[in-house]
């Protein structure tokens, strides 16, 4: 079968771990939200990543933590300029129904790179009525927060005193009561996702208004 083939155009740095790896397109078609395999075309392996780019721009983009001593995240972040990599999907279901897409008030939910699908949520669609926390360690991984309006976004960072609240966005959570008519989009690691689901619940947000992508 025909691989489809992406060419590198940069390997951009955020800060010493997360870059953004910036592909030709090539008409790739997807909704934002969803994902793809990226793969080595030599060996085959490959590694789901959630679309950080907007369906209208020509490039498709890719936001990647470098895991220490993981195999894949550390041959993206080495790719040469010009080299190419195989792109499967889009996958997955991660995306806005009528109703979010609509009037109604969403949640997003993200930790570290689980900012991704949002990214590209917030910029291929305007007039969303959505409220964002994003939880961080440090206060320069809010990757590509010019994309959201400041009066959405709450940065919630862990480790020091520099978002817009200090703590988890459990900590956030427990403090700031969610109207159970809220639609809710989680993204990011397993614990947090099973943390916040319960929160939710508790706070009577039905199960099938909690939408979940686990990275990890
Ligand atoms: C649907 C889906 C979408 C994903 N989207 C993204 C994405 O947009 N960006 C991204 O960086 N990763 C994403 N991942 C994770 C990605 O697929 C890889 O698992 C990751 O890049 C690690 O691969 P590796 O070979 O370098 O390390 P591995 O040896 O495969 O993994 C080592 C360990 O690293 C940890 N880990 C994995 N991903 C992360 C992460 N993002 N942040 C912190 N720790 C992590 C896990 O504990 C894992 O067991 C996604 C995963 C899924 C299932």
């Amino acid at each position: 079968m025909e691989k489809n083939l992406h060419a590198v155009q940069e390997i951009e740095t955020l800060t010493p771990e997360t870059f953004l790896i910036h592909l030709d397109r090539n008409n790739f078609s997807f909704k934002p939200g969803q994902y793809a395999v990226l793969r080595n075309p030599e060996t085959g392996e490959g590694r789901e990543y959630s679309i950080y780019s907007s369906e209208k721009e020509d490039r498709l983009s890719f936001l990647v933590r470098e895991i220490k001593d993981g195999d894949f995240s550390r041959y993206l972040r080495y790719l040469k300029v010009g080299s190419s990599i195989e792109i499967e999907g889009p996958r997955g279901f991660f995306i806005l129904d009528d109703q979010s897409l609509g009037d109604a008030p969403v949640l997003f939910i993200a930790t570290g790179t689980g900012i991704s699908p949002f990214h590209s949520f917030a910029t291929s669609y305007t007039n969303l009525n959505y409220h964002l926390l994003h939880g961080v360690h440090f206060a320069d991984e809010a990757y590509g927060s010019d994309a959201f309006c400041p009066n959405r976004i709450c940065l919630c960072t862990s480790r020091e005193d520099k978002g817009n609240y200090f703590g988890r966005v459990t900590y956030y959570l427990r403090e700031n009561k969610v109207d159970e008519n809220t639609i809710c989009y989680l993204c990011g690691n397993s614990e947090m996702i099973e943390e916040v689901t319960s929160i939710l619940e508790n706070y009577g947000v039905a199960p099938e208004n909690i939408r979940t992508e686990v990275f990890f």
